[in-house]
């Protein structure tokens, strides 16, 4: 179907309508805060008001095309697959990763309530406008439209929301389940794009994040007799800088990052530190530092664990090389015969990896501005990408800004639909923060 054909069809963003539901998602806010083990999210409430707009379009109630799934894992907290389906057997596009759940937002701090939607001229406000229930509106509404208009395609759309995006501390709820199980599977088959860009600008690549917990033990004692402790708190700092040292050695900034213009290159540091608790005069039995590394694509995952658990090992072969604070400071309490010990933990969430290629193009010929980026492209035919986008640059921005500036009530377009018949090769893949 020609372009102009679909969109004409499919019309501008129904300002109304969005903002309407909109409001209705961050209404819910205040519970799909995610921070185990405190605020563990209820996605069903957003789900709820995505099934009301999109049920009666169902084949569940007759009155439509939309083929949807509620997948749920842990009670309250379902994942939603929502397919609009095309007339060509195999050919699919789809929106993957607008995700129902929100980082926490402490009112106190906020000089308006986070947790309704407050509109300020042509801003929208409120938790998660941007980061994701802007994006769930935004996808319910052009589903909405596919099941209202039932627009004729060859391609089938596919849309997944999605539960628990914003912490793994509790994993087997999400995207990663749904992968495990298979469910999306069939999106290879052609485009996928991620929709889940908190910030002002399109992203086409990021930094994979290998969440990992350093649990020290050392020994506890009076503060008053230091020399019959083994300090886990100095033990960790000690060990940390090492590790890190040693890490940003092995993973400098790779070249290729100024290619593509990432802002910064891998990291690995520490953002939570905890422990078991007691008196400023005593020294703790133990700690865990809990940090994440974010890797630039250029560098293989399975590499950077495979150091990571050696720097440890390393540590912990040698631990009295480590450099110590003062004169009593001791990892090693050889009449006790005790050592400190560190026991790393990584996680990392897998998304068929081996998958995961990067778009050898250089974007910034196409002026887009990128600021982070966040999704990671793999090609299946590179060559034939490599000529469509010389000749797509322009639309290609156009797109992608258009789609970002429906944020703004702008009128959003379904080129990437249209897009869609050129680029069915390319499958698109990312995995997210
Ligand atoms: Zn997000």
């Amino acid at each position: 179907m020609a372009s102009s054909v679909v969109k004409e069809t499919l019309g501008t963003l129904n300002k109304d309508s969005y903002v309407n539901l909109l409001s209705k998602l961050i209404g819910e806010s205040r519970y799909v805060q995610n921070n185990p083990p405190e605020l563990i999210p209820q996605e069903d409430r957003v789900v709820k008001h995505v099934l009301d707009a999109l049920l009666p379009l169902s084949t569940k109630t007759g009155g439509g095309p939309l083929v949807i799934n509620h997948i749920t894992y842990f009670t309250g907290r379902g994942n939603l697959i929502v397919e609009y389906p095309g007339t060509e057997p195999g050919k699919i596009l789809s929106f993957v990763g607008m995700h129902m759940d929100v980082v926490t937002a402490n009112p106190n701090e906020w000089e308006f309530d986070p947790f309704s939607l407050s509109i300020d001229g042509e801003k929208l406000c409120g938790r998660g406008t941007t980061d994701c229930l802007g994006h769930v509106a935004l996808v319910t509404e052009l589903m909405r439209k596919l099941g209202e208009t039932k627009l004729k395609l060859k391609s089938t759309v596919i849309a997944v929301f999605i539960a628990s995006e914003e912490n793994s501390a509790i994993t087997g709820v999400g995207v990663d389940a749904l992968v495990k199980d298979g469910l999306l599977n069939k999106l290879k088959g052609g485009p996928l794009y991620w929709i889940d860009t908190a910030d002002k600008q399109p992203c086409i690549g990021t930094g994979g994040m290998i969440p990992w917990k350093l649990h020290v033990t050392g020994k506890l004692f009076h503060s008053g007799l230091p020399h019959k402790a083994i300090n886990p708190l100095e033990l960790a700092m000690e060990a940390l800088k090492v590790i890190q040292t040693r890490f940003y050695k092995d993973f400098p900034p790779h070249p290729k990052e100024q290619v593509y213009g990432f802002e910064t290159p891998s990291t690995m540091k520490p953002t939570q530190w905890s422990y078991p608790g007691g008196g400023i005069n005593q020294i703790p039995g133990e700690c865990t530092v809990s940090g994440d590394v974010r890797l630039t694509p250029f560098y293989n995952v399975t590499d950077v664990m495979k150091r990571l658990q050696e720097y440890v090992d390393d540590i912990n072969e040698n631990i009295e090389k480590l450099d110590t604070r003062g004169p009593v400071s001791k990892y090693v309490l050889p009449d006790e015969n005790i050592r400190g010990r560190h026991v790393l933990s990584l996680r990392y969430l897998t998304l068929g990896r081996d998958d995961f290629r990067i778009l050898p193009l250089r974007w910034q010929r196409h002026k887009i501005k990128f600021g982070r980026l966040k999704c990671i492209f793999y090609l299946s035919i590179y060559k034939f990408i490599s000529n469509l986008f010389s000749v797509l640059n322009k639309s290609l921005a156009a797109v992608i800004s258009r789609l970002q500036m429906t944020m703004l009530y702008r009128s959003y377009t379904f080129g990437i639909l249209v897009m869609l018949s050129y680029i069915s090769p390319l499958f698109v893949f990312c995995y997210d923060t």
